[in-house]
């Protein structure tokens, strides 16, 4: 797996107004820099997505979207279609992250209905997964994930198709961070289920960390046996963090 190419992707929640496009400039100016090292995504909110993708045509970024709704158009006001934000630019769509799962309640059969949703329109579902703090407490966390994974995950995934992003809840926007051993194990056992069932594919597919990434200890985490980058959510905001983030790998 250390072939793998690493993708560093930048979650921007519901944050950015067109006033903070020179970050996402500065990005794409850093971007050659670190092309070298890795694949970088930036997923701004959805009304951003058409103005940052025609920046960054013929750029070393590619744009993505944070969510989409399972069908390709109709009568479901406030929804966005991954049929839409394609049309916009967007080249891979986040798909069940947790504030989505907690805040939204969705679950695994909706989340795998929104990754084929991403596959319809053409573009990459990057598919999040992750234990509660609770759920870790109760020594649960591989159960979680294993369920998570056999859920969210459509048939026919690939290397090509899909980015798994293991986020535990717990490490979210709160400063703290798996250790590295524990990173190790846990993305071993999302490697070894990812091969059962979808075989050379799933040896392939890339496994990001997600969770409090940030630059002084994204070069650990990123050195990590089946860490092939990282899903980077306040740090995202900073075009120098971002940069720096893609630097450590
Ligand atoms: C995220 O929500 O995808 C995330 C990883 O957030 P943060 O980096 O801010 O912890």
């Amino acid at each position: 797996t250390d072939a793998i190419r690493p993708l560093i992707a930048g979650n921007w929640k519901m944050n950015g107004l067109k006033a903070q496009a020179a970050e996402f400039d500065a990005m794409l100016n850093g971007a050659a820099d670190v092309a070298g090292k890795a694949d970088l995504l930036v997923c701004p909110p959805a009304t951003l997505v058409a103005a940052f993708a025609d920046k960054a045509r013929g750029k070393k970024v590619a744009v993505g979207a944070q969510d989409c709704h399972p069908k390709a158009s109709g009568a479901h006001t406030g929804d966005i279609a991954a049929e839409m934000l394609a049309d916009a630019g967007a080249t891979a769509i986040i798909v069940g992250h947790s504030e989505r799962r907690a805040d939204h309640g969705e679950s695994d059969a909706l989340i795998r209905q929104k990754a084929e949703a991403a596959w319809r329109a053409g573009a990459v579902a990057v598919v999040c997964i992750g234990e509660t703090q609770g759920q870790r407490d109760a020594g649960q966390t591989l159960d979680i994930l294993r369920g998570q994974l056999d859920g969210s995950l459509p048939e026919g995934s690939t290397a090509a198709n899909l980015v798994v992003a293991y986020e535990p809840v717990w490490a979210i926007g709160t400063g703290l961070t798996p250790t590295a051993k524990d990173v190790e194990e846990i993305h071993g056992f999302i490697r070894e289920l990812l091969t059962i069932r979808f075989k050379a594919e799933g040896a392939k597919m890339r496994i990001l960390y997600g969770g409090s990434v940030k630059p002084s200890n994204a070069a650990e985490l990123m050195a990590v046996k089946n860490v092939n980058g990282a899903l980077v959510g306040g740090a995202s905001l900073k075009a120098a963090d971002f940069l720096a983030i893609a630097k450590g790998c």
